[in-house]
């Protein structure tokens, strides 16, 4: 077997960050007590901002990018893991400290990886990756404070993206009736397969809009921020539950007090990166409940390694359907 590996590295100079791929040797793939050969990686929204320098996510000298990896491990000085044992990484600095996924063999720390359960292939788990997790994530928190299909219907905000389509077919799965708001409306029957019940357009939440609005959702799970996220929280129901992830509209949160002292809504932040190893097994053991396969396959777009760099342009455009894996091995 080779003991040289192809990587996609990122270098961060006075000039700015470069990124390029790179033949690296068994004493360049990082440090840890595990050594991973990597089956299959993602592009997440963050990849793409990692790679464009967008946001300053590499914050090393130098390092392998890449948020997510799931492979199988090589070698083992951890007592969590042994020699085949699968395994799946998301986030924990990888891409921003220290190396990432995209990379044929990963040395990293064991307290990183999630022990991949079994009904998941390496691939269906990136299928799955940062923004499927995060979704799972989103539910739990929104359990955690008493929603269940029964509370009334769910708004899934960025509809047609990773965090957005794995959110309505775990919704819906469970049980949830499920509105998704999207910018693609040619998508529509794309999102109702995966279980939306109803589409509207983006545009009715983008725009700057009333301090308090119509009621209309129960719940929802956010992944715009921004003027979206200000009128989601405008029109929740008494007693609704939002959760914020992301900032695909913006990072900004131009909205006011009015839904949190009269109508009791709830925000509550969702971070993948450094949640908890409990609850990271928590969600992937959910997630291996939960998730109907057939509805999975649907949703991934495979990228060839070698196009990572310009397909990180795309998702920034949201240009990306669903979830992009890459075949790393
Ligand atoms: P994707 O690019 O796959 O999806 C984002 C979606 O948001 C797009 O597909 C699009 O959906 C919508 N969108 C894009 N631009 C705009 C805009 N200007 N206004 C409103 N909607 C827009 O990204 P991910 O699903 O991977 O991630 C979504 C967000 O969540 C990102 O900001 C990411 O950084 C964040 N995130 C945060 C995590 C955390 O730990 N906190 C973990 C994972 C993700 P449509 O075309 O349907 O409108």
């Amino acid at each position: 077997m080779s003991d040289v590996y192809q990587a996609l590295v990122a270098k961060r100079s006075d000039t700015g960050l470069s990124v390029g791929f790179e033949q690296l040797g068994a004493d360049e793939i990082g440090d840890g007590d595990v050594e991973v050969a990597v089956e299959y990686s993602t592009l997440n929204y963050k990849d793409g901002l990692a790679i464009s320098d967008a946001i300053p996510i590499v914050q090393a000298p130098s390092l392998i990018l890449g948020i997510d990896m799931a492979g199988t491990v090589v070698s083992s000085q951890s007592d969590r893991f042994r020699v085949g044992d699968r395994v799946v990484l998301n986030g924990y600095g990888a891409s921003e400290t220290h190396n990432g996924g995209y990379t044929q063999r990963l040395r990293t720390r064991s307290e990183y990886l999630v022990p991949l359960p079994s009904r998941f292939t390496t691939k269906q788990a990136m299928i799955i990756g940062t923004a499927g997790y995060t979704a799972m994530l989103s539910i739990m928190r929104l359990e955690s404070l008493g929603i269940m299909p029964e509370s009334g219907e769910v708004l899934v905000t960025g509809a047609s993206g990773g965090v957005g389509t794995v959110a309505i077919m775990l919704l819906a799965t469970m049980g949830y009736r499920v509105t998704a708001s999207t910018g693609r409306l040619q998508e529509t029957d794309f999102l109702k397969s995966l279980g939306a019940t109803a589409v509207i357009d983006r545009n009715e939440l983008s725009e700057p809009g009333e301090m308090m609005q119509e009621p209309r959702w129960a719940a929802a799970v956010d992944s715009c921020g921004s003027h979206t996220l200000a009128n989601v929280l405008a029109r929740m129901h008494y007693d609704g539950v939002v959760t914020a992830c992301g900032l695909a509209q913006g990072l900004d949160l131009p909205g006011n007090m009015m839904p949190f002292a009269l109508r009791n809504v709830a925000l509550l932040g969702v971070d993948s990166v450094h949640a908890p190893m409990q609850r990271r097994q928590e969600a992937w053991e959910r997630l291996a409940k939960t998730v109907d396969m057939e509805k999975l396959e649907a949703l991934a777009v495979e990228i060839p390694f070698a196009q990572i760099p310009e397909a990180a342009g795309q998702i920034l455009q949201g240009q990306i359907r669903g979830r992009a894996i890459v075949d790393i091995a």
